[in-house]
């Protein structure tokens, strides 16, 4: 049939699929790879072009993050039934998401726990916390021990320590622990009398 359009390609395609279901089928079949491949392709192109976009004009961005917000705001119950019938799958892309982004899980988690606590501050961004960790050449200012480094709050939140870069220390996971809602004076000069363990 001669296909003039692309309206006259999708009807013509879907009564092909209608006639020929056992072909479609064994042609997806064939081409699996090929498709699945196509798409990964196609997706990192997107991905690329988009941060290559968003560099050059960072306010659009914004608009466009806005936008999206707006449409959240003005259809509450899309998040919701999305969430629902797309709920294995995005349980399992949180997953991977939080393995890829560790860094980002700490940084969110720690904001969670500040909004927990009512804490004030303005918080931090992800390159503020890469910074901190170079400072310190990745090692626990508490142990001097090169470790994987957590969020520590140095005036810790329960004593309205605020969630802001300047209330931030990098500090390995059993330091951060052991320092716990002690502050900082108390628990090093705690230390340094052998009050408590290394
Ligand atoms: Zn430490």
């Amino acid at each position: 049939m001669p296909v003039k359009n692309n309206s006259d390609k999708k009807e013509y395609l879907k009564k092909y699929y209608h006639t020929h279901k056992v072909e479609a089928k064994a042609y997806r079949e064939a081409h699996k790879a090929e498709s699945k491949a196509y798409r990964e392709a196609s997706k990192e192109k997107a991905k690329a072009y988009y941060k290559e976009y968003y560099k050059k004009n960072p306010e659009n961005k914004k608009r466009v993050f806005e936008n999206t917000k707006k449409w959240y705001k003005e259809n509450p119950g899309y998040k919701a039934e999305y969430y629902l019938k797309n709920k294995e799958r995005a349980s399992e892309n949180n997953k991977r998401w939080n393995k890829e982004n560790p860094e980002y899980r700490r940084i969110m988690e720690s904001k969670r726990r500040a909004r927990l606590a009512g804490a004030g501050g303005g918080g931090f961004s992800k390159i503020q916390w890469e910074e901190m960790k170079k400072e310190y050449n990745g090692i626990c200012p508490y142990c001097n021990n090169k470790k994987d480094l957590t969020i520590e709050h140095i005036v810790p939140l329960i004593n309205n320590g605020e969630h802001d870069a300047d209330n931030i220390s990098p500090a390995c996971k059993s330091c951060n622990s052991s320092k716990g809602t002690k502050s900082m004076l108390f628990f090093m000069l705690a230390r340094v009398n052998n009050l408590i363990e290394k």
